[in-house]
């Protein structure tokens, strides 16, 4: 691992990158989002980071006169072919199956479907129009492995999240993801020149769990939005005002999807336990979840008012439908700490994008969030997920008043490292590199 380490952390895009000289520049992209679209809100059902994750990298890519079609499946009949969602990106809606009462899981049978949507927008360009597919998630993938190999482009993919990965750190009793779905993440790992990972911690999975060749994978983090989430002039105080918080309550935050890969349940416990060690507590905590249910976590929507009703927090814990990212930053803003206790996370924007807003973050020592995360230093990472260890993290805070202004002061400094710019460029020299991989496949093919 350290040897794949070291040689990944060369491949650091920007370290190993030669230009594409010699082929054709890059100047528009076929991006695949089959099964969530980029106009969705995020934090609830299947939108969440990889949703903002394409809408911010389009974008920048965009602004590097990189255009780029975002094609995601329609789930409404009154949504228009194509939408404008910047200048320089779009997004298609693809006919693939009934609009509503499709699941995720119901999709690879839709597929064929969505892969002949997508044919068809092509026929209609000139021959050449997209110079690359850039996919996410499997689903999308398995369409793009077609279609790039149809149109004689590169094929670039991100996984966002991987079967085997989470199958690794289920929370008890989640359910696992299938073997098709592993066999689908393989094939694209062969399939595609280039692939995309978060971390050099993802890099290192897609290599031991899918034996994906170490020259093949280029490591982008994401980034964070820096206008939008920032600190504010007006401070905590101004925020929780705005939000009709208490001044001088302790505010442990979650953000993001309800679902137990996420383990909201281990903060509600964390805060039971804080609660019966010093009861005096109670008059000054609030618990806002901010977020909607996802995944696993649809099955049984209720399942965290109930326990926060069994544990006797109900009075505290304060459930709040998804909102914008706008409104999501005064959340930040607001909050002691955000608390991220997450069984597995390919990377974690909201650790990030707490930061950026000056509030530190503990979180649990997986996937990327030890990136995100610089422990002691802007939050705290804890292993494993014992309430009892987050409760514990939690009372510094009781303890000492300052922690958060300090850590929230370094917080935002060190978030400042992942703006988006970085990532598009980042993409841009994946892509130059995907394009000399697939002109080496090609050459070799016809020697
Ligand atoms: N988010 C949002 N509104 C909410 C909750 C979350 O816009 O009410 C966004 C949040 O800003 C972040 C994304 O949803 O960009 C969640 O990304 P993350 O990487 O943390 O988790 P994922 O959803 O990818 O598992």
């Amino acid at each position: 691992m350290t040897t794949y380490t070291s040689r990944l952390s060369a491949l650091r895009v920007g370290g190993a990158h030669k230009r594409w000289t010699g082929g054709r520049r890059v100047r528009r992209v076929a991006m695949l989002s089959v099964h969530t679209s980029p106009l969705h809100q995020p934090g609830t059902g299947d939108a969440g980071g990889m949703n903002v994750y394409m809408v911010e990298l389009a974008r920048r890519l965009a602004e590097r006169d990189i255009e780029v079609e975002i094609f995601t499946r329609a789930t409404a009949g009154a949504l228009p072919c194509k939408v404008e969602l910047a200048p320089g990106v779009s997004v298609r809606h693809v006919s693939a199956g009934p609009y509503e009462g499709l699941a995720k899981e119901d999709l690879p049978a839709q597929l064929c479907a969505f892969t002949h949507g997508v044919m068809q927008a092509w026929a209609g360009h000139r021959p050449g129009y997209y110079d690359l597919v850039h996919s996410h998630y499997w689903l999308s993938g398995q369409v793009g492995w077609l279609a790039a190999q149809r149109w004689g482009v590169p094929l670039v993919h991100a996984m966002h999240t991987m079967a085997k990965v989470k199958n690794a750190a289920l929370a008890e009793g989640d359910c696992p993801e299938p073997s098709a779905r592993v066999i689908g993440e393989s094939q694209i790992v062969s399939a595609a020149d280039r692939l995309i990972a978060n971390t050099v911690e993802e890099a290192g999975e897609l290599i031991r769990h899918y034996g994906a060749a170490p020259g093949k994978v280029s490591v982008v983090h994401p980034g964070v939005n820096l206008d939008r989430f920032r600190p504010d002039r007006g401070g905590r105080a101004a925020a929780r005002a705005r939000l009709s918080l208490p001044q001088d309550a302790l505010i442990p935050l979650f953000a993001g999807r309800i679902q137990p890969l996420k383990a909201p349940d281990v903060l509600i416990r964390a805060v039971a336990v804080l609660l019966d060690e010093d009861p005096s507590l109670r008059e000054r905590i609030v618990v806002p979840v901010v977020g909607g249910p996802s995944g696993s976590g649809l099955a049984k929507p209720e399942a965290l008012h109930k326990l926060a009703a069994q544990l006797g927090v109900a009075d505290v814990v304060r459930f709040q439908p998804p909102v914008d990212q706008d409104r999501l930053a005064d959340w930040y803003r607001a909050a002691t700490v955000l608390v991220m206790p997450s069984h597995s996370e390919s990377f974690g924007l909201v650790a990030i994008e707490a930061q950026a807003c000056g509030t530190p973050v503990i979180a649990a020592a997986v996937g990327g969030l030890p990136v995100a995360v610089r422990d002691g230093h802007t939050g705290f990472l804890v292993s494993g997920h014992d309430p009892r260890d987050y409760a514990a993290t939690l009372r510094r805070f009781v303890d000492q008043p300052r922690l958060g202004e300090t850590l929230g002061a370094a917080a935002a400094k060190h978030a400042r490292d992942f703006g988006w710019g970085t990532a598009a460029a980042d993409t841009a020299k994946a892509y130059a590199e995907a394009g000399s991989a697939h002109r080496r496949h090609l050459r070799s093919a016809h020697a």
